[in-house]
């Protein structure tokens, strides 16, 4: 650790240089596009309130666009408020899970769902699945189980996993925080799909929104009207009837609302989640199989099949991450750090819809001449 400062002036050509420098897991990039929409519909929606109709509309036009891109069932509705994902946890700790959860915890974020749960006086200690890092936890069906709490994407390790109920009885509950709008799956699979748009939705933080089944709704109505104290925040049979008036409970970001829209939109336009996700899917191809064919990093996750498809992890075996990280931030690209608290040799690149394939070649391609030069 007593090596010289990496090379910090060393300066990448700027014709292999990708377009964009922004490869962060969240907030992550946010499409240049969706940043001048705004500007030019600020002076009409930025500052007005959020009970009236221009703003309504927005977010009416948020929970049918999410619809459609998700393919969600009719009688599934979409939900949203504030809080981000996280402010989710502490709302389906409350409005969601009857008496006891099961959790997948194979990294930063499913863990953190967990033990916020397992701290809540009015629940029943948890079952906690684990596994080691750079992998995935099999559900297990069990009776004494009122909800399932999975992860598609593990954001923290870059481990993706297939939604499948484990079982007929108990709610699915799915954080796609990272997933939602890359990633294909079955929302027949899940009661909860719930997400924050500033990762695979290109926006800004602040927001969740929860694509609910009749069951899950069924959940929040009956717990929200028993005796169990619930803070209205964190009510989400408050939410539910917030979200059907186009509102949210207290104040959104206009902006982050807007963003997402505009992104949600995009994709619908270009053919959906299907583009969405195969265009995530070249951007793995590229990055995994660069990381395969050089001796200085591998790809951290080992089993293919599980490796996500929109947040790549790599190992390096002869340089320094930081180094590497340090000489690219220096020249414009950012964010590539591996997931702090991991503490491993390693990179982390998003690999969302709003990044080009192209860029995601060239971030190898510099990621080369870095390393070259570093050795
Ligand atoms: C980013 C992330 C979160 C946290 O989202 P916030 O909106 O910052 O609370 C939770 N889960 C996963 C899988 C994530 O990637």
């Amino acid at each position: 650790m007593n090596n010289p400062a990496p090379t910090a002036n060393l300066t990448i050509p700027s014709d292999i240089l990708p377009e964009d420098g922004r490869f962060g897991s969240g907030p992550s990039r946010v499409r240049p596009a969706a940043v001048t929409a705004l500007a030019t519909a600020a002076s009409d929606f930025l500052g007005t309130s959020h009970r009236k109709a221009t703003v309504k509309n927005m977010v009416h036009r948020l929970r049918s666009e999410i619809a459609e891109l998700l393919q969600i069932p009719d009688d599934y509705e979409v939900l949203l408020g504030n809080g981000g994902s996280t402010g989710f946890w502490d709302a389906a700790t409350f409005s969601l899970i009857e008496q006891r959860s099961q959790h997948l915890s194979f990294g930063a974020f499913s863990a953190k769902f967990a033990s916020g749960v397992a701290a809540a006086p009015h629940l029943q200690d948890p079952m906690i699945l684990t596994s080691e890092p750079g992998t995935h936890p099999q559900p297990q069906a069990d009776p004494s189980i009122d909800a399932y709490a999975l992860t598609q994407n593990e954001t923290s390790t870059g481990v993706s996993m297939e939604l499948h109920r484990p079982s007929q009885q108990g709610l699915v509950l799915v954080d796609a925080t990272s997933g939602a709008g890359g990633l294909l799956f079955n929302p027949l699979e899940t009661d909860v799909y719930y997400f924050a748009p500033q990762k695979c939705l290109a926006a800004d933080g602040g927001l969740w929104i929860a694509c609910c089944s009749p069951a899950a709704l069924e959940r929040i109505e009956r717990l929200g009207a028993s005796d169990r104290w619930i803070p209205p925040f964190l009510d989400l049979s408050i939410a539910l009837h917030s979200s059907r008036k186009n509102e949210t409970y207290n104040t959104p970001a206009l902006a982050t609302i807007f963003l997402t829209v505009h992104q949600v939109e995009w994709i619908n336009s270009n053919g959906g989640l299907s583009w969405a996700a195969s265009r995530c899917t070249e951007s793995a191809n590229i990055m995994y199989s660069w990381a395969e064919s050089r001796s200085f990093t591998t790809p951290f996750v080992t089993d293919p099949t599980i490796r996500s498809h929109v947040v790549a992890t790599v190992d390096l075996l002869e340089v320094k991450a930081d180094d590497v990280a340090e000489v690219l931030r220096a020249n414009g690209i950012v964010d590539v750090e591996s997931y702090r608290g991991l503490g491993r040799n390693q990179l982390r690149v998003a690999l969302f819809p709003a990044t080009p394939p192209v860029d995601i070649a060239a971030l190898c391609a510099c990621i080369d001449y870095v390393t070259e030069r570093l050795q």
